[in-house]
């Protein structure tokens, strides 16, 4: 077990539940706890989490897997089940699962009674490296995404890597989008590593799989905890997703497949502008190419995408915001791209 701490998280990496109990009463000690997970989840890995907790008073609340249920309307019902049971501010919600879990349940413990704790175990590859490390929880109205949310941080995340070994070979390929993300914005040496070892990394090897959530989760930590409320440095873990937002809604594919799809439109323009070299993308071809990720997309019109890029929230002044490589492992913030350009490199990635 090893512990990353800084001004904002803590984060706690294990490769089983076993430590679970043991940080738990290093930090604080509860009256009840409240684990919130999805039926899937909770089917592979419940038994072995609760089985580790001794905590006396466990409630359960076991919502529907899938995107549908960071509703309000789920919201409402954990909520008055929290009333139902007597939940306190002396309480804890523990949020087992991936990012929709992750999600909600941070979303519950920063309102109910206008904040309980809450201890983020995450269980896909993404909850992992991205999803419980900086305290952005959220629900979605209709087609609105995440726009009803908080910053608020977990008393700890706690990351057992050997719960990826239950993860649908997909979910799990999805997630490596963002760990490749990693190393091209911030540890160009780990995306060789990612190459070298993506057969061990894909048979899920219990080593490999603690070493690259690890440097990611580190990596995470560091830019949160240099810019907790996303005003500067924490844009750049956006990469590839400015991009990738309109090939994922128009195309309805996997997050993953179109943060891929997304870098390399941040590649491609970035060879255009002579930012980076043909070898460092060939680099990133090789990586997607090892772990099976899509670099083009279809059925959409380059147009459609770029309008979707123009309504991301997270542009400023209505400039397109995109993150680009600009050397090895290194990218920046760039606004000043004619959205003729833009057209184009989507077009090349058709
Ligand atoms: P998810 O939570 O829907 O999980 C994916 C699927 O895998 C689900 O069907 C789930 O039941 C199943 N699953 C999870 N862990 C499992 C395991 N160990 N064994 C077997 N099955 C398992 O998806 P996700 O990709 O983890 O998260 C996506 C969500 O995360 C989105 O809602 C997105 O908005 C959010 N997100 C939030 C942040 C943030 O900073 N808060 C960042 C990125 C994404
Ligand atoms: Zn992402």
């Amino acid at each position: 077990m090893e512990e990353i701490n800084n001004n904002v998280c803590t984060i706690v990496l294990d490769k089983g539940y076993g430590c679970f109990e043991d940080v738990l009463q290093e930090k604080n000690i509860y009256d009840s706890v409240l684990i919130i997970s999805d039926s899937n989840v909770y089917n592979a890995q419940g038994d072995n989490f609760i089985k580790n907790l001794k905590s006396k008073i466990i409630y359960e609340y076991i919502v529907s897997p899938g995107e549908d249920t960071k509703s309000l309307d789920v919201y409402e019902k954990i909520i008055e089940y929290c009333v139902k049971v007597n939940l306190s501010r002396k309480s804890v919600i523990i949020a087992l699962g991936g990012g929709v879990v992750g999600d909600l349940a941070g979303f519950v413990a920063s309102t109910y009674m206008r904040g309980i704790d809450v201890i983020q175990v995450p269980t896909t590859l993404l909850a992992q490296v991205d999803s419980s490390i900086g305290g952005k929880t959220g629900i979605n109205i209709g087609n609105f995404k995440n726009i009803i949310g908080s910053f608020y941080q977990p008393k700890f995340t706690y990351i057992n890597v050997d719960a990826l070994k239950t993860l649908p070979e997909n979910e799990f390929k999805s997630g490596m989008s963002e760990v490749i993300k990693y190393s091209l914005i911030y540890d160009y040496y780990f995306l060789d590593y990612l190459i070298d070892n993506s057969k061990e990394i894909l048979n899920k090897d219990i080593e490999k799989l603690y070493y690259i959530v690890k440097k990611c989760a580190n990596i995470k930590a560091e830019v949160v905890g240099n810019d907790e409320k996303e005003g500067g440095l924490r844009k750049i873990l956006n990469f590839g997703h400015t991009f990738g937002h309109g090939v994922e809604k128009l195309c309805k594919i996997s997050h993953g497949n179109a943060v891929s799809i997304g870098m390399n439109m941040a590649f491609k323009l970035s060879l255009r502008e002579r930012f980076i070299e043909e070898e460092y993308y060939n680099k990133f071809l090789k990586v997607c190419e090892s772990y099976d990720l899509p670099i083009a997309f279809e059925n959409a019109d380059e147009q459609s995408v770029l309008n979707i890029m123009k309504s991301d929230k997270k542009n400023s002044f209505s400039k397109i915001n995109l993150v680009l490589p600009v050397g090895l492992g290194k990218v920046e913030v760039v606004d000043n791209i004619s959205e003729d350009l833009i057209l184009d490199i989507i077009r090349e990635c058709k």
